[in-house]
């Protein structure tokens, strides 16, 4: 519907249009919310009426049969109504406990072939919530590693931390596949982001037709890319030349121009990073920080990165104290000991690099011992 003064249909819809009736009625005026049990919100309003959340756990990429299969569900108990989480989990919301129960028998009972199930409830309090992510090697043009399937075997690895409230406090995953970071990555308690090691390669005889050189000298951060000309069997090209040794590999260059690009087999990895948190309790906001420096893409099930992530997340479960989240921990017992404790080796590539700032890692202190 297009909206009144404007002359096209850009953007998205008043999300008031989509509200269920009993969160349009009682918006604003809420007495308390709890959670019931794993996965299950209860919300309750000044005015007594009451919301009840059912989260699912969806894969980072969705065929359409699936969401279909949703939007039957939505049909059945929400009339119509369903929501997606930034975190990428699907919301079903019912207005009484006699809904709520028979939405829940009905998610569980759908499975897929081979016995998993479809809609995975769970995602709340103390426990594992679903991956803010980027995009990956499917969408984006930059990515220096796949969102899709990082998030998939992660999730895969993290299901029962998923499905329960097993841990000490909540744990917030993000997945970023360059260093754009288009997801959450600078504050999450594990992080991985994806990062290239190799500056861009230069396509001199198409670059001119292709790009405009001075958009290209004008995305570079640090000031590595200048104008140039080459000869190439005699024949002239207006080009660029890149300072390598400038170069932080962000890919900026490559966004505004297709002619550089710097994707690499052996050069693309990620770095893993901890700690992070927007929350004020017990202590303030922090960022997260690199503890590996490079981990390899190892597609499909990226064994390396998810058995690092299960290392952290064990110790962590097992030492923590309850309320604390894992930069609290890490704090509280020293960043020495989370390295020892967790068996990651503390190399000298975790020491902050002047070129690149985003990484807010260890050079802060004396006392740090390493
Ligand atoms: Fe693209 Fe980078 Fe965002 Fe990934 S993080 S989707 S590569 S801009
Ligand atoms: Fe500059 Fe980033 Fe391109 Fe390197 S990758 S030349 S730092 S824009």
């Amino acid at each position: 519907k297009p909206m009144e003064g404007r002359i096209s249909d850009i953007g998205p819809r008043d999300f008031n249009e989509f509200l269920p009736p009993v969160l349009k009625n009682n918006y604003g005026q809420w007495k308390y919310h709890d959670i019931l049990e794993p996965g299950i919100l209860l919300h309750v309003a000044e005015s007594g009426d009451e919301v009840y959340t059912v989260r699912c756990g969806t894969a980072r990429l969705m065929s359409i049969t699936l969401i279909r299969e949703m939007c039957d569900i939505a049909d059945a108990h929400c009339d119509g109504y369903l929501r997606f989480t930034t975190r990428n989990n699907v919301e079903f919301m019912v207005d009484s406990k006699d809904k709520c129960d028979g939405l829940v028998k009905d998610l569980r009972s759908r499975k897929f072939d081979g016995g998993s199930f479809k809609f995975p409830i769970g995602g709340t309090g103390a426990g594992v919530s679903n991956i803010v992510h980027t995009q990956g090697w499917v969408h984006c043009h930059t990515p220096a590693t796949d969102a899709s399937g990082t998030v998939k075997v992660i999730m895969d690895e993290l299901f029962e931390e998923f499905t329960g409230h097993n841990m000490p406090a909540p744990v917030r995953i993000a997945v970023a596949c360059c260093l754009n970071m288009c997801g959450a990555c600078h504050c999450s308690d594990i992080a991985v982001v994806g990062i290239h090691r190799k500056p861009p390669l230069i396509d001199h005889e198409y670059l001119d037709n292709l790009c405009e050189i001075p958009l290209a000298v004008s995305a570079c951060p640090t000031g590595a890319v200048r104008p140039s000309k080459v000869e190439i069997d005699g024949k002239s090209f207006k080009t660029v030349a890149i300072k390598e040794e400038r170069c932080m590999y962000c890919g900026n260059c490559y966004t505004m121009c297709p002619s550089l690009p710097l994707s690499d087999k052996e050069g693309d990895g990620i770095a893993l990073m901890v700690g992070g948190k927007v929350s004020n309790r017990i202590s303030m906001p922090k960022f997260s920080k690199v503890v590996v420096a490079f981990i390899p893409n190892e597609p499909p099930r990226w064994p390396t990165l998810t058995k690092t992530i299960r290392k952290i997340v064990d110790v962590y479960k097992a030492e923590a104290n309850k309320y604390e989240r894992l930069g609290d921990w890490a704090e509280r017992i020293g960043w020495e000991r989370f390295f020892e404790k967790t068996g990651i080796e503390f190399t000298p590539h975790l020491i902050d690099d002047f070129r690149d700032p985003a990484y807010y890692t260890w050079r802060q202190s004396t006392q740090f011992k390493f």
